[in-house]
């Protein structure tokens, strides 16, 4: 049974892991990211991270993959642009750095696109030629399948669904423009209009108060699912999936957001998509971020293939 190394960076946490060629996590730590201290650091803290993994795994790994916040060109393995989440990590050889440092082949992809490539092979994807991904965390990620392909336009920033802009002249997105379905509905978007409603000062929290019926939550929570759903109306329209997959942090509420947000996306989007999509929970959950650079390396290996 072959196994790899899985590694999904991110700005505020990296996630390291064993994983084999089942999609089965065999050894897995997590640790907060110093990827603010700059790429040498965050270099630092991978390598470390990976030793650890392999020094407490007896068995022998046949590669590496790397889901990594930021832009990706995954033929050459390079970091093209990051957020200011994570100084220098633009321009960062990546794929050659963890392969001069293993010896092993190493592959590398964008987070999105990695937790997508998880999906499809060992999660809510699987028999899925056509799904949008979509990942609800400290932003917002995701990815688009087509005929069991990533799409990636012509520079590798395709599928940059968070920065979909579903409000004119709305709220400020970290990327500079205004309005960006990330400025509503990433975990921290929530956080921070919870606070700024005087609500509460967590997303998990204003779920629980929502269900619990506190009425300026409730609202909160609805106007959430709208812009959400206004979100998911625009991609089916796009993209005509067979399913889109919500997963990060923030999808873990489940039905609450999930059903309000399907109603809304049913009633945007062309009559003849109407009903034609399931929206469901990305089954990986917090290991979707390592099986799915896991994934990378095995589908860049030729040990599991996505048809
Ligand atoms: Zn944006």
């Amino acid at each position: 049974m072959a196994a790899v190394l899985g590694f999904d960076i991110g700005g505020t946490k990296i996630a390291g892991g064993i994983v084999d060629q089942t999609g089965a996590v065999l050894l897995q730590r997590t640790i907060p990211s110093r990827g603010r201290e700059g790429r040498h650091a965050l270099l630092e803290q991978l390598f470390s991270l990976g030793d650890q993994l392999l020094q407490g795994y007896t068995g022998s790994v046949d590669a590496i993959g790397v889901g990594t916040a930021g832009e990706v060109d995954p033929a050459l393995g390079i970091v093209t642009s990051a957020t200011d989440a994570i100084p220098q990590w633009a321009g960062t050889a990546l794929r050659d750095a963890v392969q001069h440092r293993w010896s092993l082949p190493g592959f590398v992809d964008n987070d999105g696109n990695a937790a997508a490539i998880g999906e499809m092979l060992f999660g809510a994807g699987r028999h899925c030629q056509h799904f949008v991904y979509l990942c609800l965390g400290t932003g917002v990620g995701g990815a688009v399948v087509e005929s069991g392909r990533l799409l990636r336009g012509k520079t590798n920033y395709a599928a940059a669904i968070g920065h979909m802009i579903i409000e004119i002249k709305g709220r400020h997105c970290s990327c500079g423009s205004r309005g960006c379905l990330e400025a509503y509905a990433s975990g921290t978007a929530i956080t921070q209009r919870a606070e700024e409603e005087a609500i509460c000062r967590d997303s998990r929290e204003l779920f629980r108060l929502a269900d619990a019926g506190h009425a300026q939550a409730s609202l909160l929570v609805a106007e959430t699912a709208y812009y959400l759903g206004i979100g998911l109306a625009n991609l089916v329209n796009l993209f005509d999936p067979q399913k889109i997959l919500v997963g990060g942090g923030v999808a873990e509420v489940g039905p609450q957001l999930l059903n309000p947000t399907t109603q809304i996306m049913n009633r945007n989007v062309l009559p003849g998509l109407k009903n034609t999509v399931e929206v469901v929970q990305a089954q990986l959950g917090s290991e979707g971020g390592v099986i799915g650079a896991a994934a990378l390396a095995l589908l860049g290996l030729g040990i599991v293939t996505t048809s």
